[in-house]
């Protein structure tokens, strides 16, 4: 139906997560009246993306350099690690401004029948942490759905020798993913979060 320079770009619009067809049409469309500088800019931001990304070595969050900017900030509170699913998840979570200590992030949630386990995320990693004296609290933001529980349920039992576990307060629905819950309900969480 369209030239194929715009069927191209509409078949990568749609590579993303919540574009449809429709939606991806629409998006590139729109580009077509963009110009020549904003769209080269823009090509240019998607193909340099991974150019100076890297993970934090220390929690797993993304990183311009060997350490993220939570990770070097020594002001934070160095008593406490949250523990997230994504580095998506860490920007929820700084946005309620509720919470000052440090984040570790898994890579993903317990998914047995996919081959997903323990070692395919970032545990061994978290495990040594907590066992640091500094650690005192390891709070664990996951996911209220059977994923979510059957990763929080391991977790507690690999660090509760070494720390005190709490897991946020389900203000959160159930069958959530918390990347979609808001600011207000993320804050009533953690407030209420409670030990496990
Ligand atoms: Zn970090």
């Amino acid at each position: 139906m369209y030239p194929e320079s715009i069927e191209l770009l509409i078949n990568n619009l749609k590579k993303l997560p919540g574009i449809g067809k429709k939606t991806a049409e629409r998006l590139a469309l729109e580009m077509v009246y963009w110009d020549d500088f904003d769209l080269e800019k823009f090509a240019e931001s998607v193909g340099d993306l991974k150019k100076n990304l890297h993970f934090c070595e220390t929690c797993g969050n993304f990183a311009n350099g060997s350490k993220c900017v939570i990770c070097i900030n020594t002001a934070r509170d160095h008593k406490s690690i949250c523990v997230v699913e994504q580095p998506t998840q860490i920007s929820i979570l700084e946005q309620s401004r509720i919470y000052r200590g440090y984040y570790h992030v898994l890579g993903g949630k317990l998914k047995p029948l996919d081959g997903i386990g323990p070692d395919e995320l970032n545990i061994d990693k978290l495990i040594q942490r907590a066992q640091s004296e500094e650690i005192q609290e390891v709070i664990l933001a996951l996911s209220f759905d059977v994923e979510g529980e059957a990763t929080a349920s391991y977790l507690v039992e690999e660090l509760k020798p070494y720390v005190e576990v709490s897991r946020l307060a389900t203000g959160i629905p159930l069958g959530t993913d918390i990347s979609y819950a808001d600011t207000g309900t993320l804050t009533a969480a953690i407030n209420r979060r409670y030990k496990l």
